[in-house]
């Protein structure tokens, strides 16, 4: 049997004994096909000496590309592709961008993606579409509508269904529950975006977990540091432990910068955010013209918000302790929340697994490089139901994979520059194809859209 490509002498990731193991492993027609001490033929042959060969990353919670909006084009999942992310789960925050049917329609148009995609289907997005403001109550009747919605996106093959429940402070709780029986499939996954961070956290975290007692599904508390890490991750990550011990369906992600970033629009900053924070307006940096990377005084804020709503703010309002006890919480995952918009935004979407990988295992010791890619591969690969084919590197799962250099790689992006590559990340393989090697994409469409049905 000749193989496509064959990556010697790396070590990867066993889970099952919990050990990097030293093989050579080949690949053939986008499979795993052989994992061994021997040299079959190959079309193509990757060095790995003194790398690792990991199972591609999976970030279960990002924002998807706009293509209503932004035009046909991939410019997210290229930035995730380059570190090293090769499946991405968009839809979170209650968020999507257009129907899922018009999410999937676009990607076989452009015939694949940079890096394969899941979607969710997102609550707030039908709501708003229906006239309600933020904090409106809906009715009985428009939460029917709402959910017939997310039927049509469930059906196309959405993995499960997000909130935002800060964004929408009007949605109650048996709003939230009632959404979630959109389907009854306990396989389906939901995500939510806590009610409210800072002072309001451990309420937000307790309605999370308490969502999780009424249904019958996972939940996943979404990106758990721009909640708890304004002084308050201790008590939520005991809590959250705590809930986790209780009902393993329960889990969170989290990032790994001490900023968060939104649209200055957002109920977020609204009046009295800063002193709960404890922080001042220089700590907002906007990211647009006309006020592209200029840090905030009360005027310039004021005037962004009235005029440039949908203009993307970094709120450095998180503390770095707090954010390396999050990530390394013997639970949870790591996730990007990536985001962009017109080329602005936060430079998680381009280095957050490098960072955890570069500054939160080599650079601190925080947690081991093993643990750390549990919760980039297998750990949410288990929560989408894929963990048979991605998320692990063994005979006949799908070759997604990530070639990098445990002793360099780091994170490129920055506040200024989002889109900084990062370091050490030597090959992106995607579905079998070499899809990006030393941060140059070489091909954008190794990636494809994965159906809830054919998992
Ligand atoms: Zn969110």
């Amino acid at each position: 049997m000749m193989l496509d490509i064959l990556i010697t002498a790396g070590r990867y990731p066993d889970y099952e004994k919990n050990q990097f193991t030293e093989a050579n492993i080949g690949i053939k027609d986008g499979k795993i096909a052989y994992i061994g001490s021997e040299t079959p033929e190959a079309k193509k042959t990757i060095d790995a000496k003194g790398k690792v060969v990991s199972p591609g990353f999976i970030d279960i919670h990002m924002h998807e590309e706009n293509f209503a909006n932004e035009g046909k084009e991939y410019v997210i999942s290229k930035l995730m592709l380059k570190q090293g992310v090769t499946t991405c789960v968009g839809g979170n925050c209650g968020v999507q961008y257009q129907t899922l049917k018009e999410f999937k329609d676009t990607i076989n148009e452009l015939g694949g993606a940079p890096v394969n995609y899941a979607m969710l289907t997102g609550y707030n997005w039908y709501r708003t579409a229906l006239g309600l403001g933020h904090f409106d109550t809906a009715t009985k009747e428009q939460w029917d509508i709402i959910r017939g919605k997310m039927q049509e996106d469930l059906k196309e093959g959405a993995m499960g269904i997000s909130f935002g429940i800060e964004y929408d402070p009007g949605i109650t709780f048996d709003e939230i529950i009632y959404g979630t029986e959109a389907s009854d499939d306990p396989n389906l996954l939901v995500a939510a975006h806590y009610r409210s961070d800072c002072l309001g956290n451990i309420d937000s975290i307790e309605e999370m977990v308490n969502i999780q007692k009424h249904i019958n599904k996972r939940f996943q508390i979404s990106h758990l540091s721009s909640c708890s890490a304004m002084g308050q991750m201790k008590e939520s990550l005991e809590l959250i432990n705590r809930a986790m011990d209780e009902d393993p369906r329960l889990n969170f992600d989290t990032y790994p910068y001490n900023a968060f970033s939104t649209t200055i629009n957002s109920t977020v900053f609204d009046d009295g955010c800063l002193e709960a924070w404890g922080k001042d307006y220089k700590d907002l940096m906007l990211t647009d013209d006309p006020y592209k990377n200029v840090y905030c005084t009360e005027e310039i804020f004021k005037d962004a918000r009235k005029n440039y709503p949908k203009m993307l703010v970094v709120a450095f309002v998180m503390n770095e302790e707090e954010i390396a006890e999050a990530v390394a919480n013997p639970k949870g995952m790591v996730a990007s929340d990536g985001i962009i918009n017109h080329g602005n935004g936060h430079p998680r979407a381009a280095g957050t697994f490098p960072r955890v990988l570069g500054k939160y295992v080599r650079e601190e010791k925080r947690l081991s490089l093993i643990d750390a890619l549990k919760k980039m591969t297998i750990e949410p690969a288990k929560r989408l139901d894929l963990e048979n084919r991605k998320g692990v590197i063994k005979m006949g799962a799908d070759a997604d994979i990530t070639v990098f250099d445990p002793d360099t790689i780091i994170d490129g992006a920055t506040f200024g520059d989002i889109a900084t590559p990062p370091v050490g990340i030597d090959y992106v393989i995607v579905g079998g194809q070499i899809a990006a090697k030393d941060n140059e994409i070489i091909t954008e469409r190794a990636g494809r859209f994965i159906s809830y049905f054919e998992k």
